[in-house]
This record gives structure tokens, C-alpha cells and sequence, in this order.
């Protein structure tokens, strides 16, 4: 049996894995590399072998760095079957059909500018058409449910507690040396955020593929973020608006339950909450027609912000003017918007209007990516480029790292403990370079296992 390491090796973005068990052959998600002119290169060059000889594919779950290049299978031909949970088919419908929606548009719009500003043609990956088919090729499956998606092996997803209807994948294959079982986690989530359940654990496998993304850091605990989210937030809305970019799918529903709850408690007064932008509405009315895959104390919390609609009133804007209209208010409003990393959507709007004033707030609740406007704010720039114009920066900036949906080193260790025997081969992916190669070693050390190591891109392992 062979596993092929074709992205999310070495980096954090396009994750893909190639599994050839000699009967079968299947990929184990299909992700978008995200970041600049680079990664669109490698999204052309992605994927670039016989696609007719691949049986399935294999989905951990809905963020694109994982899903965003299922459409270009699509487009390139293949029409097997896309094996997911029943929640992250109803993400996808949101999320792939935005990101081809988002190319298309750039390509017009960079084709109608391409002679005044010198720029190169482009090409979508896909286009809405080649989202939708691939929509129609995906296959729903519930946790803890063994499915055969070839008579050579066996399946099961189980709940990795990152994002709604997020999966770890165990893979069972016929082999001759007996049934070998493979691992994949998928990106695994902490539980101290207090939104979704623990990953589930597994007892054993004879290989496993393990994120790494926060491999190397700790997150503040969950007091301490209450503590600056309440700092931020109270010190705030009497006389400034706070803002908050974040992630659509995911982070916006962890910071709108953070918020909820600290209202709850009584601890911030009544809040004025906007969410605005599209898929973060989309996603968040997923979430909550989903509360049974969240914690109880969130399915909880969720019943009271309905029954209490003056403790906390939650709106969501869909037009464009809605959230213009949201740059008249001077005071008490708490806008939640993407991107997550403050480099396009309506966040932009929002920063450039709340920036230069000092009794405003921005609060920073992701990791913000080299070079993004994001970044620059908690580097501590005096003043950004939003729009053609210098903005000075005035606004409290507040960074709170406790709402991350990743597990951090411990919780990724801990995970780890729950494994009876080591892995007959441990690969840490989805992770950059030192951060992978650093988490192989803690695992070696830590938990005494020997054959760990970090994936490279392009590496190829043979399972007997
Ligand atoms: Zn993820």
C-alpha cells in the first residue's frame, strides 16, 4: 500500500493525501492552497495524475484549505463519489460555490482591467457550474457509521470536534499482510473552547496522519480569555464600537457564543451584536439548526439568547447599504466580519471607519498571515492602507488566541495519549515546516514513540 503526500505537507494550506491500496485508490481530502501568486500556481499544477483510475474521495471537513479544490476534480473530469458527514455537505453547498463565485469574478474583473494595469489573464479553477456538479457527487455518511466505499476497505468518521461536522477518518483496508488501519485526523479541535465536543479518541492504527498547525504553541486558558474578551468588550461599548474580524465558518460562532455567554453571566452588559457578511450568516444559522452536535452548555446558552432577545440582540445584514449603515453608528455596536485576516470582504469597511478612532476597538481572534492587513495591525503599525487611503491607527487593538478551533501542543499530545500502542508509522502533517518538525520530536519525547516523523510534499510511504 502506498500513501502519497501531495499538500498539507510542510505547510498548512491544500491539504491531500493519495492512498493506493493496490484494489483501491482514494484521496483523503482535496484543499485549496491559500496564500498569494504562489499558491495559485500550485493549485493549476494540483492534482495531476490519472483521475479516472481514482475510485473515492475522502473529506475530513468543510474548510477550504481541506475541501476548496473538490470542484477542480470535478472540472478535470472525475465523477466518483465525495464521501462527507451530512454538515459538511451543508457547508460545502455555502463555501464552494462562494469560492468559485469569488474566482469568477476576479477573472472578469482582472480581464477588464488587464490592458491599464498590466495584469495577467486569469482562468477560474471552476466555475459556480463545475461547484454545483461537484455538489451533486458528494456522498453523506453519520459518525461512527462503517461505510464501504469499495469492497477492498472499509470506513468510519468519527467527531473531531474542530468545526461542525468536522471528521476523523479511520480507513480499514484488506492488505496481504492482514487488515491494515489508517488514521487521518483531520484538524482537530480544543475543547476548552467550549463550543463542540472533544476530538473523539482512537485506540490504534497502523499509520496516522496528525495535524500539527498549533504544534508548537500553547493557548491561553479559557479564564484568560474571558477575561480580555470582557476587557475588551466593556472598556469599549459605552462610548466606541468594537470590531471583530473572523473567520465565516467557525470562529464567528465561537466568538458570538463567547460573547452570549459572558452576557449571560452578567458579565458584560446587554450587547448590540451585527454579524456582517453572508457566509458567516450562512454558517452561523447551519450552527444553530445543528445544536445537537454542540456542547450542551452551548445548546443551552443558544435557548436563552432566543429567549432573550434584549440581552443580547443579534442581527445579520445582507445588503451592501445594511452594512454601510452600520458606519453611522458611533457607539455600542459589536461587528463581527470577514475576512478573518482583514485583506478583503466588508471588514475593510469596518476598519477604515473605526480605526481612527481612539474609543473604538479592534479585537484579533485568528492567526493573521504574513503580509495581511491583519498582520500589520498587531505588529503594531501606526497607520494602514485600506482602500487607497492612509488610515491612523488609533482603535485599542486586542489579540485573543482562546477561541482557536485547533488544539494547541498539549491538547494534540493528550489526543495522542489516547492511542493504546503507537502507530506503526506516525506522519505529522498540516503543520509549517519547524512547526511539524518540531511537533515529531515532542511526540518522540514526550510519549516515547519511534517511527514519527514530519510528511515532506510530494513524499511517497509504502505500508506493507
Ligand atoms: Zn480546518
Amino acid at each position: 500500500m502506498k500513501i502519497t503526500f501531495l499538500g498539507g505537507a510542510g505547510e498548512v494550506t491544500g491539504s491531500c493525501t493519495l492512498v493506493e491500496t493496490g484494489e483501491a485508490r482514494f484521496l483523503v481530502d482535496c484543499g485549496m492552497h491559500q496564500g498569494g501568486h504562489e499558491a495559485w500556481e500550485k493549485n493549476l499544477a494540483a492534482l495531476d495524475f490519472d483521475l479516472r483510475r481514482l475510485d473515492f474521495v475522502l473529506l475530513t471537513h468543510a474548510h477550504i484549505d481541506h475541501s476548496g479544490l473538490l470542484p477542480r476534480l470535478t472540472a478535470l473530469g472525475y465523477r466518483g463519489p465525495i464521501h462527507v458527514t451530512a454538515t459538511t455537505a451543508e457547508l460545502l453547498e455555502v463555501m464552494l460555490v462562494d469560492s468559485a463565485h469569488l474566482q469568477e469574478k476576479e477573472a472578469d474583473w482582472r480581464s477588464r482591467h488587464r490592458d491599464a494595469r498590466r495584469l495577467c489573464p486569469m482562468v477560474p479553477l471552476y466555475t459556480v457550474a463545475q461547484a454545483r456538479a461537484c455538489l451533486a457527487q458528494l456522498r453523506t455518511i453519520a459518525y461512527d457509521t462503517e461505510f464501504r466505499p469499495h469492497p477492498a476497505l472499509s470506513c468510519r468518521f468519527h467527531d473531531a470536534g474542530h468545526i461542525l461536522g468536522s471528521a476523523i477518518i479511520e480507513v480499514r483496508v484488506r492488505a496481504a499482510a492482514g487488515t491494515r488501519r489508517l488514521v487521518f485526523s483531520g484538524d482537530l479541535g480544543q475543547a476548552a473552547n467550549g463550543m463542540l465536543p472533544a476530538p473523539r479518541q482512537i485506540d490504534g492504527a497502523d499509520a496516522l496522519l496528525v495535524e500539527s498547525t498549533y504544534g508548537n504553541r500553547l493557548h491561553k486558558s479559557p479564564e484568560q480569555t474571558q477575561a480580555e474578551l470582557i476587557a475588551a468588550v466593556s472598556g469599549t461599548i459605552a462610548k466606541g464600537n468594537v470590531i471583530i474580524p473572523a473567520f465565516a465558518v467557525g470562529r464567528t460562532q465561537a466568538v458570538l457564543y463567547s460573547l452570549a455567554g459572558l452576557a449571560r453571566a452578567g458579565k458584560l452588559p446587554p450587547l448590540r451584536i451585527f454579524i456582517d457578511s453572508p457566509m458567516a450568516e450562512k454558517a452561523t444559522l447551519i450552527t444553530r439548526r445543528h445544536l445537537e452536535l454542540l456542547t450542551p452548555a452551548v445548546r443551552e446558552l443558544d435557548r436563552w439568547m432566543r429567549g432573550n432577545p434584549a440581552e443580547l440582540q443579534l442581527r445579520y445584514t445582507h445588503e451592501v447599504e445594511e452594512s454601510m449603515a452600520l458606519n453611522q453608528i458611533r457607539a455600542g455596536a459589536i461587528i463581527i466580519s470577514a475576512s478573518g485576516m482583514c485583506d478583503a470582504g466588508r471588514i475593510k469597511h469596518h476598519l477604515r471607519w473605526n480605526l481612527p478612532r481612539a474609543e473604538c476597538a479592534v479585537v484579533i481572534t485568528g492567526f493573521q498571515a504574513e503580509g495581511t492587513l491583519g498582520r500589520r495591525l498587531v505588529d503594531g503599525a501606526r497607520s494602514v492602507r485600506i482602500f487607497n487611503d492612509d488610515i491612523p491607527v488609533r482603535a485599542q487593538l486586542h489579540t485573543i488566541g482562546g477561541l482557536s478551533a485547533h488544539a494547541d501542543r498539549e491538547g494534540l499530545l493528550a489526543w495522542l495519549r489516547g492511542f493504546a500502542h503507537a502507530p506503526g508509522h506516525t506522519f505529522v502533517v498540516h503543520g509549517e515546516r519547524d512547526t511539524a518538525a518540531g511537533f515529531a520530536d515532542a511526540v518522540k519525547q514526550r510519549l516515547g514513540w519511534t517511527r514519527v516523523e514530519a510528511a515532506q510534499q510530494g513524499g511517497v510511504h509504502t505500508l506493507a
